[in-house]
């Protein structure tokens, strides 16, 4: 078995003995599954596409997505909350200064410090652009003012890939990319939002209030960071869509298991032709979100412009996904509302794939907006 199997065979195992009965436990407790973080980080995966000089595996895209769709079959939070950790980590070792991301890789790696990556504001979603956050140059570094929102991982992590704007009113254009780490002076943490599910994924805010971040801490400049931000999207939105159709597929699987043993009217409720269409239709729309995450992931670790197969992947997993869990969980009668099975949190999961990386609506205009460029590949209109 080559090596990339034997990881994959050992995340699926992972998924199975720790995230599927931890995922309860840490839905009740409204926390991160810290523990289940580290011990994923002793199997590699805060460090999949770290490179090995790093004490990464070096691996490409396309195994993140697997790993994605694998892990999130069990908990999707779980999942977010690690791969934010190991996105942190991935960037520090691609852009940082050697100084900055020596400092830090190791501690992301093995889990002892989490990471997030903070855009969204309270005042600013879908608008990325609309930014308050301040970053003002002075003498020691730059010093930064404002308030994040809704960041996966907040609720606890330490080492935060902040987006600021550097001058008030300049958009895009003015706005840079720092490394915060919670530790330090002006770092004040909001306690983690109560929300109607998904807690293992950490969302919380902070405040920064007149934090100094030292100059080799700008990880991206004004002028770059946007654009930045826009490319590393394309591989966020690959990966849910990969989370999506692991939930639906586990959905699939204890689905069709109970159809074969519960009995109905003298048979067993696969007997019936208007349950097992049910699970027909749903393996297809599966069968199709892969093929759509398959196209797109290929391109993002080809280097290749995949702007419009991520977000068409995106846009597709996350309708096939809300369309599906609910039919999946009707399929189950009563017994799919049991804490052990992931139904509930699946759908709750669906829900908040719908927003982070692009909500459904800005996907749409960004497919709408790629419809009128020409494809440069084709010579003709995307
Ligand atoms: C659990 C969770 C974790 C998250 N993690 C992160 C994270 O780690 N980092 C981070 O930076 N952000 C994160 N987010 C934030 C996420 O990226 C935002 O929720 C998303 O960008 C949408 O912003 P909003 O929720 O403020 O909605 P808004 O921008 O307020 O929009 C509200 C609704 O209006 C729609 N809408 C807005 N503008 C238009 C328009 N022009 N045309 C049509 N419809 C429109 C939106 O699609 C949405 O449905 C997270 C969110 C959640 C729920």
């Amino acid at each position: 078995m080559d090596a990339v199997e034997d990881l994959l065979q050992r995340t699926a195992r992972f998924a199975r003995e720790v995230v599927g009965p931890g995922a309860p436990r840490w839905e009740a407790e409204r926390r991160i599954g810290r523990e289940a973080i580290a011990a994923a980080a002793a199997i590699g995966l805060t460090g999949l596409e770290v490179p090995p000089a790093f004490g990464g595996l070096g691996l490409g895209y396309r195994v993140k997505a697997r790993v994605a769709e694998v892990l999130a079959a069990a908990d999707f939070g779980f999942t977010m909350s690690l791969l934010n950790t190991h996105n942190v980590a991935a960037k520090l070792a691609r852009e940082a200064p050697q100084a900055v991301a020596r400092r830090h890789v190791p501690d992301l790696l093995a889990a002892r410090r989490l990471g997030c990556t903070a855009l969204t504001e309270p005042g600013a979603g879908s608008d990325f652009a609309a930014i308050v956050t301040l970053a003002t140059r002075t003498p020691q570094g730059w010093r930064l003012d404002g308030a994040k929102a809704w960041i996966t991982n907040a609720a606890e992590a330490e080492l935060i890939v902040v987006y600021a704007q550097t001058e008030a009113g300049s958009g895009a254009r003015g706005i840079a990319c720092f490394l915060v780490d919670a530790a330090r002076p002006g770092f004040v943490r909001e306690p983690a939002f109560a929300l109607s599910g998904q807690h293992a994924i950490g969302a919380g805010g902070f405040r920064l209030e007149g934090y100094l971040a030292e100059d080799m801490e700008m990880l991206q400049p004004p002028g770059q960071a946007f654009k930045a931000a826009l490319r590393s999207i394309n591989g966020a939105r690959v990966y849910i869509a990969a989370m999506c159709n692991g939930m639906v597929g586990e959905a699939l699987r204890i689905a069709q298991g109970y159809g074969r043993q519960r009995h109905s009217f003298g048979q067993p409720l696969a007997a019936h032709q208007g349950w097992r269409w049910r699970l027909a239709e749903a393996a297809t729309e599966l069968a199709a979100s892969r093929l759509l995450v398959a196209q797109a992931a290929e391109r993002i670790e080809a280097g290749a412009d995949a702007q419009l197969p991520a977000a068409q992947a995106k846009l597709f997993a996350t309708r096939m996904a809300e369309r599906q869990l609910p039919a999946l969980a009707q399929a189950m009668g009563a017994e799919g509302l049991r804490e052990q099975h992931p139904f509930g949190r699946h759908l709750a999961g669906a829900r908040v794939a719908c927003f982070v990386d692009g909500s459904s609506e800005m996907l749409l205009e960004r497919i709408a907006a790629l419809q009128r460029e020409p494809d440069p590949a084709q010579g003709r209109q995307a």
